[in-house]
């Protein structure tokens, strides 16, 4: 028998061990017990019940590998909802989240008169940045696609999961849209923004889809993509909303000021200070 206490410093002391640092094991007791953390801190000398030890210690011998807490929850958190993940997905990120809040203020000033605001988000994966958008605005028509038929599948459940419409559409990048001419008020994508020779974390490469990271020799392979195309599928007076690379806004930004001399645009830092959105604006 071993006391909650006992059994997370062995965890935490594993993961340190192997490089790991000691975050994932407590919050991974967060999650398997469903408690908030003030509660677990009160269980700390507890016993802890076998059949709980035995699914966490299984657990955290799969993070030691490497594999990310959310594939063995099967689920990540973002914009206060669950989503499922699984390895045909990427594993929603929190700087995604500071982009949903700043295209819902956005939503606000720039059309908070029309009825109808339609929305696209290209390269959904799990589905994350549409389905956040319409649990906060369930006055958006948004929809999502994405070029893998697993993904669509992992979004289509989260969309059920979390009780809203959304539809989601296998395709590659604006051609769902372009097929079905539709015009957008809102074009949104988190594109695989990665130079395609970058190093990257063991847990990311290993375990995440290849298909969701790498953007091509310089990483702006799909913006130039979406550039490209993107007059075809918005209204005249409309937006564009991107996560991008916190070392991208140069090569960038020149790509905007090609391709739409006269739009407005701003990069937009996150919490941490780094520019990670750019919106482009015609005619708003
Ligand atoms: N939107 C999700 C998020 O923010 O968590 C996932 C973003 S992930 C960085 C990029 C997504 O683009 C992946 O789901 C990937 O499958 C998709 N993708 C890659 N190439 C694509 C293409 N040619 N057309 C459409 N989607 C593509
Ligand atoms: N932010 C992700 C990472 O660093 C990459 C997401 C993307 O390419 N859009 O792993």
């Amino acid at each position: 028998m071993a006391t909650y206490k006992e059994v997370l410093k062995q965890a935490q002391k594993q993961m340190l061990e192997k490089d790991l640092g000691d975050q994932a094991p407590f919050l991974y007791l967060l999650e398997l017990t469903n408690m908030e953390a003030h509660n677990l801190y009160m269980e700390m000398d507890q016993e802890i019940e076998e059949p709980l030890r035995h699914t966490y210690e299984e657990g955290i011998k799969r993070m030691c590998k490497g594999e990310p807490l959310s594939h063995i929850l099967g689920y990540e958190w973002f914009y206060g909802y669950r989503f499922n993940v699984n390895p045909h997905v990427l594993i929603p990120r929190p700087e995604t989240e500071e982009l949903v809040a700043y295209i819902l203020a956005a939503c606000d000033e720039l059309f908070s008169k029309q009825e109808t605001i339609t929305a696209a988000d290209i390269g959904t994966g799990s589905g994350a940045i549409a389905i956040a958008l319409k649990k906060e605005a369930s006055y958006l028509q948004i929809l999502g696609t994405d070029i893998s038929a697993d993904a669509i599948q992992v979004a289509n459940q989260n969309a059920v999961n979390n009780e809203v419409m959304v539809p989601f559409i296998v395709g590659d990048m604006l051609e769902p849209i372009i097929d079905r001419n539709l015009q957008l008020d809102i074009l949104i994508s988190n594109p695989p923004y990665i130079p395609q020779e970058e190093k990257m974390e063991k847990s990311v490469v290993d375990f995440e889809p290849h298909v969701a990271l790498f953007g091509g020799e310089d990483g702006l392979k799909f913006y130039r993509i979406i550039f490209e195309k993107c007059r075809q599928v918005l209204k005249d007076r409309s937006m564009m909303a991107f996560e991008m690379g916190w070392n991208q806004r140069k090569p960038l930004e020149a790509l905007v000021q090609s391709y739409f001399p006269d739009a407005r645009y701003e990069f937009i830092k996150d919490m941490s200070g780094k520019e990670r959105m750019l919106f482009i604006y015609f005619h708003c």
